[in-house]
């Protein structure tokens, strides 16, 4: 599978998170051309604020293979991961990071603390952005404007 191929998994899992009242947001994990995790947002399902849907993947990945480390995997999330999950990113060791849309508001990959260009960041994958952006953005925007109305 190709790129597109793998983030329109991640949009699935984000399409599906939205229609079980979570915020939409999806991320697959690949290791050697291999889906080993993939999962939405689910913070209300599980009542855990640190549930965003690239720390599921990557607890999924991590159990199917037996390890705490995911060095070699790439990961495909459909908004620019936040702080804390960038952070997690970095910790698992992945090795390449293909995110959708941008999050100036909640971003912390090329928004905000820019985690990888940090003095303290020991592991920074390599990162791919824009990739079905306009899908992923136009998938929170409907959600949000759906909570508005
Ligand atoms: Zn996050």
């Amino acid at each position: 599978m190709k790129t597109n191929e793998f983030m329109a998994l991640a949009l699935d899992e984000a399409r599906a998170a939205g229609e079980r009242g979570e915020v939409p947001i999806g991320a697959v994990v690949v290791l050697d051309g291999t889906v080993i995790g993939r999962s939405g947002n689910r913070t209300r399902a599980l009542n855990d604020i640190t549930a965003h849907a690239e720390i599921t993947a990557i607890r999924m990945a991590c159990e199917a293979l037996g390890q705490e480390r995911l060095t070699g995997a790439d990961l495909y999330v459909t908004l620019e991961p936040c702080t804390m999950c960038a952070a997690a990113i970095s910790f698992a060791r992945i090795r390449r990071l293909y995110y959708g849309a941008e999050d100036p508001k909640g971003g912390g990959v090329d928004n905000g603390v820019r985690f990888y260009a940090q003095p303290t960041c020991h592991h920074a994958p390599e990162v791919y952005s824009g990739i079905n952006e306009v899908q992923a953005a136009e998938m929170l925007r409907e959600f949000f404007r759906g909570k508005r109305e």
